[in-house]
């Protein structure tokens, strides 16, 4: 192995990336700063809308999916990911120096950058389907998520103020659900206060007031109350558990309160204990533990261990008043519960049982998350393949990650592809079809009049067969016409039906 300047200790600007992370073996040490220089020298002299160099971007981005507990692969892929779509570099040349993995994270954020948004109603659908087709490896969406939260934390440098709040829409109707479908709740909730403080600033600014007021009237009482229940647990035999209490999101704060008229006293979660503790059967100990220190607020009990929400949260929820009179919202849970409520999927990346390092993802996380994603619209049973609900339904042992990655490619992902307009539409495609499939999902006139055709700027021929991810322009003749040879190679049924009606009528006229 080359052992160069930095193996040999020296600081480096990603020392920090590499210190958030779990663990990282000198491997991983070297590749990763190699990343880093890589980036940094392909950037040169661009700069953020900020007046920062380049790099920070990336940097932030590294470090986030590093504290995340994301493997190598993702943290230099984030590291990465803006090289090829605003730099000379080619993705052969990431691909020779960190790999194909590496390569192909990159190559598919670049593919969904390209994806231009343009008004709500049909492009977070398209949007949507994309970050689907694309998640045939899940540590693309986390990537881009970890991307998005970071552009959002910096958009007030973004001009003009319309493409601001295109941005924030954006987030809020499909990064969000997405978050909140992944289950990760710390990106969800940042991304949510910042849209709202973009989109709404005064009335943001004043909740924000609001929450921080109330806040500093209650925060001593709580920490006593706190300290009380502790001594309890402890009497009551209870060694093993930690708490921590949070705040709610501002955004989260806005909702709640329109929803009970102002009232900001029956907003009885503003404060959550969360109370974290080793096994299942401890937490339902802990509840009735708190429920003879403080008393319950009737019809405010929530099992969602027994009962977990439809994104797989599991936590037991119940709302108290304190003897100061504060009414907190106790969530308990074990450990793992705590870190899926967090991080989501990206929880069980990295974290093998009994030790070492995985990128398995557990059935538990498929179960609650593929049947989400693949409702692009109303939920329907019929929607999901069989073998996807053999998948779900599966009980015991867990699947390897690359058994369902390919289960995935195989049976779901690969039967579509999507390619673009130049303007950043996304056509949804069967897989094996050509231009003329194409032109005519845009517009039977488009399909009618098509004289050739550019794919990714190069002329090809119609026939040729299109892959996902390629930017198509049709180009159309005046007056022009299918050819009957057409129909032999087209795949899909609405191009042969245009085409023949197309030639039956011109047979008609003629
Ligand atoms: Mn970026």
């Amino acid at each position: 192995m080359a052992y160069n300047l930095y193996t040999s200790g020296m600081a480096h600007p990603a020392d920090d990336i590499i210190s958030a992370m779990r663990t990282a073996s000198a491997e991983d040490r070297e590749i990763i700063k190699r990343a880093y220089d890589f980036a940094e020298k392909a950037h040169g002299d661009e700069k953020r809308k900020s007046g920062e160099p380049y790099i920070v971007h990336p940097h932030a981005i590294a470090r986030h999916l590093a504290e995340m507990g994301m493997d190598r692969d993702t943290v230099v892929a984030g590291i990465l990911h803006d090289t090829t779509e605003d730099t000379p570099v080619h993705i052969d040349e990431i691909r020779k120096e960190f790999g194909e993995t590496v390569a192909f994270l990159v190559d598919s954020l670049t593919k969904l950058s390209k994806l231009k948004y343009r008004g709500m109603e049909r492009h977070v659908e398209s949007l949507r389907r994309l970050l689907v087709a694309t998640a045939s490896d899940i540590r693309v969406i986390i990537i881009k998520m970890a991307d998005r939260l970071h552009n959002m934390q910096t958009i007030e440098f973004i001009t003009p103020r319309e493409k601001q709040e295109r941005i924030t829409r954006e987030t809020m109707e499909v990064y969000v659900p997405i978050a909140e479908r992944l289950g990760v709740g710390i990106i969800k909730a940042e991304l949510e206060d910042l849209c709202f403080k973009t989109l709404e600033p005064e009335k943001y600014e004043a909740t924000r007031k609001l929450l921080a007021e109330r806040r500093s009237e209650l925060e001593e009482k709580l920490e006593e109350e706190v300290k009380e229940l502790k001594k309890q647990l402890g009497q009551n035999g209870m060694r093993d558990f930690r708490t921590e209490t949070r705040v709610k999101g501002v955004y989260s704060f806005a909702k709640k309160l329109e929803k009970k008229d102002g009232e900001i006293e029956l907003v009885y979660d503003l404060f959550a204990l969360r109370i974290i503790v080793k096994n299942i059967e401890d937490c339902y100990r802990v509840l009735g533990i708190v429920h003879s220190v403080w008393r319950p607020i009737p019809g405010r009990i929530k099992d969602y261990i027994a009962f977990p929400k439809p994104n797989g949260y599991q936590s037991l929820h119940t709302s108290v008043l304190t003897h100061r009179g504060i009414t907190v919202e106790v969530q308990i849970r074990t450990e793992q519960m705590h870190r899926d409520s967090q991080y989501g999927v990206a929880s069980h990346f990295g974290y093998k049982a009994g030790g070492g390092t995985s990128n398995m993802v557990p059935i538990q996380w498929i179960r609650r998350f593929l049947p989400h994603l693949m409702k692009t619209g109303a939920p329907s049973k019929e929607r999901v393949p069989q073998w996807m609900r053999d998948l779900t339904d599966a009980q015991g042992d867990l699947p390897e990650f690359e058994v369902l990655d390919q289960a995935l490619k195989e049976d779901f992902f690969a039967e579509r592809m999507f390619v673009f307009t130049p303007k950043g539409d996304v056509i949804d495609l069967p897989v094996g079809a050509t231009s003329v499939d194409f032109a005519y999902a845009i517009h039977s006139s488009i399909g009618d009049t098509m004289s050739g055709v550019k794919v990714n700027g190069r002329m090809v021929s119609l026939e040729s067969n299109l892959n996902n991810g390629d930017v198509v322009e049709v180009l159309t003749k005046k007056n022009g016409m299918p050819n009957k040879k057409w129909i032999a190679f087209a795949k899909t049924t609405n191009a042969k039906k245009h085409i023949r009606s197309a030639l039956s009528r011109a047979e008609k006229s003629a």
